[in-house]
């Protein structure tokens, strides 16, 4: 067996497509990466939570009081007050009538697609999805039926052409690769049409996107009634871990009644579920957040198209920059770490074949000046 892994292993090098975890020390953006002070340009702390003092502070106030650890799963005896009181803020937050956490955005994937799109069922999905969210649509039974990205109008007629008593679409509310917001207005209108359940994975959108930070559904002007089935994630702009599944009351007791990766496994520590309700608050408070890290989306597309630096359309802080081959993004990178830039090279099969991309993501913690001076080194030529 081993000579064979080694094989493939030194095959997938040979490709270009080897990971390799780099170690970093230190807060986002600001980071120690091998000795070296790098501006990190690819976490997903787009609103600067993840540093925050006041969530840190809550976090180890929780810690000292409760403990590290839950001690139990949910269903045993691990569901504290503090989960209770989050998923209660969550609901709230989300407008919706309940919110379960879970303890991670894999996992409350994976609970949806098998707790309410079993055997029998049909799932209705974008391309381009999460893996998270792909592997939940297969993890159920249910039978699959994948379309272009981005496309209402295929996805429309995916539903129109299966018969199934149970349907649903999955779609990513903000495609974490591309950055682009899928067609949710159209996507609710086939689902209305088919009598199928929208299920929006909304990781990306929410805390960033809308008004006042309710997601990809503010953003596109709907309402929960829209996409009965909302999952978020507290670990990308709430800046600290975990993620919920929201809707209605019979949705959320499915899942727990059915979820396996929610019933099998030891519940979030409780620290952490004060640390996301600090979050949720200060998102809310601190405004500024939202505005700064959008107007660097806008300073940055800019300065891109004054550079002839080519991105992808998109709206979002994840500006990708598409490069082509697994080589020559990781070429790209390391140019751009050579100038004191963090971003990691993301080709397949975490994106399709040929369309490696350096995934630049903004935060409210960057400088104008780092976002200048990145722009600059993207526009080197790196031969
Ligand atoms: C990150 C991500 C997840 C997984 O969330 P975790 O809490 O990190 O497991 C799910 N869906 C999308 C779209 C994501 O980007």
């Amino acid at each position: 067996m081993t000579p064979a892994l080694a094989a493939a292993l030194a095959e997938r090098d040979a490709a270009g497509l080897y990971r390799r975890r780099r170690v970093v020390d230190g807060p986002g953006p600001h980071m120690r990466v091998d000795g070296r002070e790098l501006v990190a340009f690819c976490s997903n702390d787009y609103l600067g939570l993840a540093s925050h003092p006041e969530i840190a502070a809550a976090c180890a106030a929780a810690a000292q009081r409760h403990g590290a650890g839950a001690g139990a799963a949910h269903l045993v005896c691990g569901h504290h007050a503090l989960h209770e009181e989050l998923e209660h803020a969550l609901a709230a937050f989300t407008g919706r009538a309940r919110a379960l956490v879970f303890s991670t955005g894999y996992m409350a994937n994976l609970g949806i697609g098998t707790a309410l799109a079993g055997r029998g069922a049909l799932v209705v999905e974008d391309r381009l999805n999460h893996a998270s969210l792909i592997d939940a649509s297969r993890a159920g039974g249910a039978r699959v039926v994948r379309y272009a990205h981005g496309d209402a109008q295929a996805a429309a007629a995916k539903l129109a052409a299966e018969e199934a008593r149970d349907r649903f679409v999955f779609t990513d509310g903000v495609f974490s690769m591309d950055g682009d917001v899928a067609p949710l207005a159209e996507l609710a209108d086939a689902c209305r049409t088919h009598s199928a359940t929208l299920v929006v994975d909304d990781a990306h959108g929410l805390g960033v996107l809308g008004a006042t930070g309710r997601g990809s559904l503010e953003h596109c002007a709907l309402s929960p009634a829209d996409a009965p089935v909302l999952m978020g994630t507290l670990g990308k702009a709430f800046g600290v871990f975990g993620a919920f599944v929201a809707g209605p009351d019979e949705v959320i007791e499915t899942l727990i009644q059915h979820a396996r990766t929610y019933i099998y496994t030891t519940a979030l520590p409780p620290a952490l579920a004060a640390a996301a309700l600090t979050a949720l608050r200060i998102s809310d408070d601190e405004s500024w957040r939202r505005e700064r890290v959008m107007e660097l989306v806008t300073r940055f597309r800019g300065g891109a198209a004054a550079r002839g630096i080519p991105l992808l359309d998109s709206p979002t802080p994840i500006q990708p920059l598409p490069v082509g081959s697994a080589p020559a993004a990781l070429e790209r990178a390391r140019h751009l770490e050579s100038r004191g830039f963090l971003v990691t090279a993301i080709r397949p099969p975490t994106v399709p074949e040929g369309t490696a991309r350096l995934r630049v993501t903004l935060s409210a913690a960057h400088q104008d000046a780092e976002v200048d001076a990145l722009l600059d080194a993207l526009a080197e030529d790196v031969g």
